[in-house]
């Protein structure tokens, strides 16, 4: 078995070893070498480890050394298989690999570390379908200026990834030149010589470290699971270590890959790059097909009529779809609804939509089957393949709708998109999908179990340092033959003095009326007091804005400005608000993690409500039915210990380096009041503490920040 030498590792990384020795401002940090000690033992037990390791502990280093080491082979002279690291944003994905991993390799003297970083494949341009696109005018409305310029820079770019743009090309622009998995041709492609994605996977094959985001890790591991094995090369060459960064993340990565879903617009999308008709002009994939065709008889008009009837019933199968979810945006099949109207208005729409997808599909089996060999290796009949699939997919989630009943491990639901975007053309839509109930099992057989070494490290895995929460979610819990490792290393931030935790005794409970107004009133006060430089969270964003709209009048005045999510996009917003030193962010959800505001950009975090999750998530309502069903306490063992997480992460958004030092408030009176809120107190580390009125906290405030 191929072993690192944990020693020589441990000792690079302590004070004047070869690696520590080129990072910029290096201190020895205890819990970093207990978690690069926990990690290498990971690689060398063939383990599964669990390790929290909060902000500041360097655990980018502390995993890198070893995945590298193994990489080069330990003590092996090579090493058959790459080390695969995900992480949740594409920042901490270059972050890796344009410094960690050049840092760690210069402190190795002479190997030669080739590292390869992989984006979703949606990153990167589709040579083939850039060229289709510009030979035939795509079914929607669209922007021909930025098609123009993403030709020109076509011709010189070398990796084809989105991000060297110079311009943010429209969603339906990029999405008719990005690559799509089921849209590519691969070996087929006769434009396979000069295909970004071809080339960077020629690279990944030889690859020591691929750095990947969640999205494209879990592209991957689902072919994997359903059907495409372990031991070759899928998207990701095959590997079998694997190093999951801010791991908290995986079940909700997880989730699309194995959910299916479709909407009128995907299902119109995809018939209209079969055939479409503009003017007396016939396009699409289709006519291609038939002019392959040796019979008399053109069979097009026939297709065509079957086209129409599936666009006729999709129409017919959303208006009712939209009607049902006119009340709530929402509308989940389970077992207790009514189903006296489904049976008499969705369920016959979906039988027909079903009935009249499988007629197309058959007729276009037909007509693939009578062609020679020559003629089936053709692209455009492996792009139209692909679509069948897509559509035959569609079919089946039809019928998995209509047997709802039977379907008790998935999660079922309607869902109404108020389309907002150029009123008057557009109309609300309907997406129907289907997700597992329980994640669990699956990321067990697809992550867990075929990995020899998986290593989940996060800020947020454990509360009060107990894994069983997020070990039952992502099915590390059931693993009973391998060794599972875990561990928590503190941060080594100065928390017990930089850092003040307040909550006012005198804040209405949040079911009460006068609860807004106190937020409303609070928010403003408190970021009075810090001189703005605050991230003000919520967990709804019609309390987001009637703070917001209060604390702009109490803020502004002294020069502070206010910003909202909403009012512009993610990017731009955190921009400002880094830029900006004394401005106050207003944010809801994404916010809650991933922001990075080191300094005095940011000396208040206002949590305004604890993040329980609100009622009318479908996946969340049914995953708290299932475990009422077998006698378990939904609040306890699912809402409390993802509110915990989530609050964590909110937490943490104050202290980005050693330095920083501010105010942590929290307006929800449960935290103080509850017998649970002690769970949450004691999930933070140690702090100053203010729990009081309001007016004293502002005074406690006043003392701590000056
Ligand atoms: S091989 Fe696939 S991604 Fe590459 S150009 Fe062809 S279709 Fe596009």
């Amino acid at each position: 078995m191929n072993k690192i030498d944990g020693d020589l590792i441990i000792s690079s990384l302590c004070e004047g070893g070869a690696v520590a020795q080129k990072l910029p401002s290096y201190e020895p940090r205890q819990a970093q070498l207990d978690l690069l000690r926990l990690i290498i033992r990971g690689f060398n037990e063939d383990a599964l480890v669990m390790a929290e390791a909060g902000t500041g502990v360097g655990k980018s280093f502390a995993y890198l050394l070893p995945a590298i080491h193994f990489a080069l082979g330990g003590d092996k002279k090579s090493a058959d298989k790459p080390v695969v690291i995900s992480t949740a944003t594409i920042t901490l994905q270059q972050q890796l690999y344009e410094k960690d991993i050049p840092l760690v390799a210069s402190g190795m003297g002479d190997v030669k570390i080739k590292s390869v970083i992989m984006k979703g494949r949606g990153n990167y341009l589709c040579l083939r379908r850039l060229n289709d696109t510009l030979q035939e005018p795509p079914v929607f409305d669209f922007d021909y200026e930025e098609l123009k310029r993403i030709t020109i820079w076509s011709r010189t770019t070398k990796t084809g990834g989105k991000s060297e743009l110079d311009f943010m090309p429209a969603d339906s622009v990029w999405g008719s030149v990005c690559s799509e998995s089921d849209l590519c041709l691969g070996n087929h492609c006769q434009w396979r010589e000069q295909c970004f994605i071809l080339s960077l996977r020629k690279e990944a094959n030889s690859a020591h470290i691929i750095v990947v985001n969640h999205h494209l890790l879990f592209a991957d591991l689902a072919a994997r699971y359903h059907g495409a094995g372990y031991e070759n090369a899928v998207i990701l060459p095959p590997f079998s270590r694997l190093i999951i960064d801010e791991a908290h993340t995986i079940e909700n990565a997880a989730t699309s890959f194995f959910s299916s879903d479709f909407s009128r617009a995907g299902l119109f999308r995809q018939l209209g790059r079969l055939y479409n008709k503009r003017r007396a002009n016939r396009h699409g994939l289709l006519v291609r097909l038939c002019a392959m065709q040796t019979f008399n008889e053109d069979p097009l008009e026939n297709l065509a009529d079957a086209i129409q009837k599936i666009r006729s019933s999709v129409e017919e199968l959303d208006d009712r779809a939209v009607q049902m979810c006119s009340l709530e945006n929402i509308y989940r099949l389970s077992p207790s609804i009514d189903e006296s109207y489904l049976k008499k208005s969705l369920f016959p729409c979906l039988k027909n939509l079903r009935r009249d997808i499988q007629n197309l599909t058959g007729m276009i089996r037909d007509l693939i089957e009578n062609l020679n060999e020559e003629k089936a290796g053709d692209p455009v009949v492996w792009e139209i393949k692909a679509i069948i699939r897509r559509l035959e997919n569609a079919a089946e989630t039809c019928d998995v709708f209509c047997k709802y009943r039977k379907h008790e491990n998935d999660v079922l639901w309607i869902e109404k998109i108020n389309n907002s975007k150029n009123s008057g053309q557009m109309r609300n839509f309907s997406v129907f999908t289907r997700t597992p109930l329980d994640l669990a099992p699956i990321l067990k057989d697809s992550v867990f179990s075929p990995n020899k070494t998986v290593v989940c490290v996060s800020a947020t895995l454990a509360i009060n340092e107990d894994f069983s929460y997020w070990a039952g979610r992502c099915g590390i819990k059931s693993i009973e033959e391998r060794p599972v490792l875990s561990g928590c290393f503190p941060s080594p931030f100065p928390y017990s003095n930089a850092v003040l935790l307040a909550s006012p005794s005198d804040a209405p409970p949040p079911d009460e009326e006068s609860y807004q107004e106190f937020v409303d009133k609070a928010s403003g006060r408190l970021a009075a007091i810090s001189g703005g430089s605050a991230l003000v969270l919520f967990t709804s964003y019609q309390s987001l804005t009637s703070a917001h709209s209060a604390a702009k009048m109490e803020l502004e005045p002294l020069g502070i400005r206010c910003l909202k999510q909403g009012d512009d996009d993610r990017t731009r917003l955190l921009q400002n608000f880094l830029n900006d030193e004394s401005s106050c962010l207003f944010a809801t959800d994404s916010f809650w993690e991933g922001v990075d505001a080191p300094g005095d950009t940011l000396r208040l975090v206002i949590i305004c409500r604890l993040p329980f999750r609100t009622p009318g998530d479908p996946i969340l309502e049914a995953r708290r039915e299932a475990i009422e069903k077998r006698g378990g306490n939904p609040f306890l063992e699912l809402s409390l210990p993802q509110a915990v997480m989530k609050f964590k992460q909110g937490f943490g958004r104050l202290m980005r380096r050693s330095a920083d030092r501010g105010v942590v408030a929290v307006l929800d009176s449960r935290l103080l009041k509850k017998s649970y809120g002690q769970l949450f107190i004691n999930s933070l580390p140690e702090t100053k503490t203010s729990f009081t009125s309001l007016d004293n906290i502002l005074n406690d405030m006043e003392n701590f920040l000056y």
